[in-house]
């Protein structure tokens, strides 16, 4: 199984044009405000205060890169949805995001969390379709599993099935950091994106 050895935050960025070099592969988290994406990446990371798990929903609006083992970033990208932004914030998240996902090549997967509890909302169903319009290889993540019964998830992997235009279960990961159900399945996931890859190290 894949280890990760080395974790380095290595910037937070507003603009594309300030993005960290050296160019390696990326792999990019979004989803709405409170869904648990730093805790998702703390746990990857095998950390418990990485990424920053916040109290006030929302606060964090950059993009954040996280370097493994030197071989490829993990990408934070801020959280959606919020109740309470005006107009003209959505506007500059909604700009900093595309400009981050749009002509990306480094770009490999962009997982789309959802929290298990909350189920589907029309922010996320809008990053689907447009997701899928820009034809940006994506998989969904049901967090806090541990907080549903195996009914309400399996409706809503049915409801998600349905949606998703390749109506294939096999592009959602349940996930919980309660248990680190799912952890292996999303590095997998990654690792078997980087094997077709010439990179030095990452089976060592
Ligand atoms: P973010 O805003 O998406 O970064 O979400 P956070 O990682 O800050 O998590 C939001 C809240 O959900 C926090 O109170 C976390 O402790 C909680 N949380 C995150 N993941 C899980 C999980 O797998 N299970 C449970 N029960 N709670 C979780």
């Amino acid at each position: 199984m894949f280890k990760i050895k080395e974790t380095i935050f290595v910037k937070s960025v507003v603009d594309q044009k300030d993005r960290p070099g050296p160019n390696l592969p990326e792999f990019a988290f979004a989803g709405r405000s409170n869904v648990g994406k730093s805790s998702l990446i703390n746990c990857l990371v095998n950390r418990s205060n990485f990424a920053h798990v916040s109290k006030s929903p929302g606060k964090t609006r950059t993009i954040n890169y996280y370097k493994i083992n030197n071989i490829f970033y993990l990408v934070d990208l801020p959280g959606y949805g919020f109740a309470r932004i005006s107009k003209e914030e959505k506007k500059s998240w909604q700009k900093m995001i595309e400009n981050y996902l749009v002509r990306n090549p480094l770009l490999e997967t962009v997982f789309v969390l959802i929290d298990s509890k909350v189920g589907l909302k029309d922010s996320d169903l809008e990053l689907f379709e447009w997701l899928h319009f820009h034809a940006i290889p994506f998989k969904a993540i049901l967090t806090k599993s541990d907080r549903v019964n195996r009914n309400s998830q399996e409706k809503l992997i049915s409801e998600l099935v349905a949606i998703l235009k390749s109506g294939d279960r096999k592009q959602i990961i349940v996930f919980s950091v309660k248990t680190r159900q799912g952890r292996d399945e999303i590095l997998a996931d990654i690792v078997r994106k980087l094997e077709d890859k010439p990179i030095p190290g990452l089976n060592s």
